[in-house]
């Protein structure tokens, strides 16, 4: 497969790609061979500063918000056709950049697209308010308004989608925004800006800030102009990201780390558990943050059920990821690869024991870590407590349903589960005591854009998705009307009170 340079990737602000004021940039990493696919600009704060007030100008004084929603919605799902439009090209770009097999990221690209499609048909429907009639002589009505310049932070990990998860419910009801794509991949939010532009969209709406979280992504948080900031990364950095945000009083989302239970009962139909159980960690590299990390296993199916992912594990295509036949590719950087194996020679250290995992001899460059399977892990582990992010599946034993879900809420994370088991009650009775945001039940990860999406605990503060979106990027305004000769209280009408004589 040709890895091609890219061009050089700028700032969109205004209407416009450009270098950042200060003309730094850095270089951006191609995860399959470390070389450099391209130079990036590196944003500063004045850069966010020239993005933010081209977002409030645009918000202000521009057409966006005051145009027809039928108008705005058009343009919406112009951006969607520009999408479909580009998928092929979209789907390179963000294989070259993140080392994701390019047949996970075509499949992104169809969802970015769906993004867009869905939050115009959702906005269409929702944009109204409610009336509450009080007596003949006065109403109360509310309105949804957009909330006003939105800052969208987003990692690395599936870019195009979580970006365009963002931006499309965003622009949809009429804010407009800077996007501070993840430093590590940069490459198709500079192509979704292309798109937007082209779709109509007027200048100042949507602007890309590049750059890194410290510098760039802080002063976009701190900026008092900013109303809203929608955050999907790592539980650290959401908390400081509230924190700096916390002096200009924002609004927040966060959608945070994981390390998700997928919990099979000894009754579960074996084949497709196995096929989901597979799929839900190793695919996305592993660098998924509703990845089933913990398997929680019936004791009497464990062994069989550990035989069966060892041999199938064994045959999982690991490759170039721009390769349809791909199914796992490099991990995203250098750091991200060395941080991935250390927890490997941890779960040594603590005593589970390992299988797999190591780099194909014939991709010595790439960042790869073959699938790796943990057996005789406990639950107490480091490796099966914290955030791997890579292909690594901790596999936990259990005797009883009451210790599978105290094991399963037995972690400070709370973003996914996944529940096996042919018990339709026992079913609902696990998913229900699972302290996560979203629970699957003999399914993977597969989800109607209507649904809510999120997490508890470490996981993650509010919901994206569905009117769930709609509710976070639109601000409701109470009007209270007076349709007649509402009585209204009357203060001074009483007589003069009588000065009092002040005797000296
Ligand atoms: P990260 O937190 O390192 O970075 C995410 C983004 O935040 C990047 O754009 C980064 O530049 C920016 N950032 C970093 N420090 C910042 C700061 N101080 N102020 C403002 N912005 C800052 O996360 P990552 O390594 O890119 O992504 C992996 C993490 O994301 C994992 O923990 C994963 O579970 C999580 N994730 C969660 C969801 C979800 O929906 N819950 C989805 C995908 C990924």
């Amino acid at each position: 497969m040709e890895h091609r340079q890219a061009e050089r990737t700028l700032h969109f602000i205004d209407g416009r790609f450009c270098e950042g004021v200060a003309g730094r940039n850095f270089i951006n990493l191609n995860p399959f061979t470390n070389q450099p696919i391209n130079e990036v600009a590196e944003g500063s704060k004045e850069d966010i500063d020239l993005a933010v007030a081209a977002a409030r100008r645009a918000f202000d004084e521009g057409p966006w918000r005051r145009m027809s929603v039928k108008d705005r919605l058009a343009m919406i799902l112009r951006i969607a056709e520009g999408i479909e439009a580009n998928a092929e090209e979209i789907a390179y770009l963000e294989s070259l950049d993140t080392g994701l097999p390019i047949s996970q990221t075509r499949k992104q690209t169809a969802r970015a697209a769906e993004n867009f499609r869905f939050f115009a048909e959702m906005v269409a429907a929702r944009l109204h308010g409610e009336a509450f009639p009080v007596d003949r002589s006065f109403l109360n009505y509310t309105i949804h308004k957009p909330v006003g310049v939105a800052g969208l932070i987003t990692p690395w990990n599936a870019p195009v989608m979580l970006e365009t998860w963002k931006v499309a419910p965003c622009l949809a009801t009429g804010n407009t925004c800077v996007l501070k794509p993840a430093e590590w991949s940069p490459l198709t939010a500079s192509k979704l800006a292309e798109i937007i532009q082209e779709a109509g969209v007027p200048a100042g709406v949507f602007n890309i800030v590049h750059g890194f979280g410290e510098t760039a992504g802080a002063a976009l948080v701190a900026h008092p102009d900013v109303q809203l900031i929608s955050f999907t990364g790592e539980t650290t950095t959401g908390m400081e990201i509230m924190r700096n945000g916390s002096a200009t009083l924002k609004r927040f989302s966060m959608e945070l780390g994981g390390k998700s239970p997928v919990i099979v009962f000894a009754d579960a139909d074996f084949e497709r558990a196995l096929d989901a159980v597979i799929f839900g960690i190793y695919s996305f590299n592993g660098e998924r943050c509703t990845a089933n990390s913990r398997l929680l296993i019936e004791e009497s199916l464990h062994d069989r059920f550990v035989a069966a992912l060892e041999e199938r594990i064994a045959r999982i295509r690991v490759g170039d990821p721009l390769d349809p036949a791909t199914e796992v590719g490099p991990l995203i950087h250098r750091e991200h690869w060395k941080r991935v194996n250390a927890y490997i020679e941890l779960a040594k250290e603590e005593g589970a024991v390992v299988t797999g995992g190591g780099c194909p001899e014939e991709f010595p460059d790439g960042n790869f870590i073959r699938p790796v399977l943990l057996t005789g892990v406990r639950n107490e582990m480091r490796v099966a407590q914290e955030e791997i992010f890579g292909p690594v599946l901790a596999v936990i034993p259990f005797q009883t349903e009451a210790e599978a879900i105290r094991l399963a809420n037995d972690v400070k994370y709370g973003l996914a589960a996944y529940v096996w088991t042919s018990d339709l009650k026992r079913a609902h009775t696990v998913a229900q005591a699972i302290e996560s945001g979203m629970v699957w039940i003999n399914s993977q990860n597969v989800r109607d854009l209507r649904a809510p999406f999120g997490g508890t605990k470490y996981s993650g503060i509010g919901r994206e998705g569905g009117h769930y979106s709609f509710e976070f990027y639109t601000e409701v305004q109470t009007v209270h009307v007076a349709l007649g000769e509402h009585p209204i209280p009357k203060f001074g009408h009483s007589p003069q009170p009588k000065q009092a004589t002040v005797s000296h």
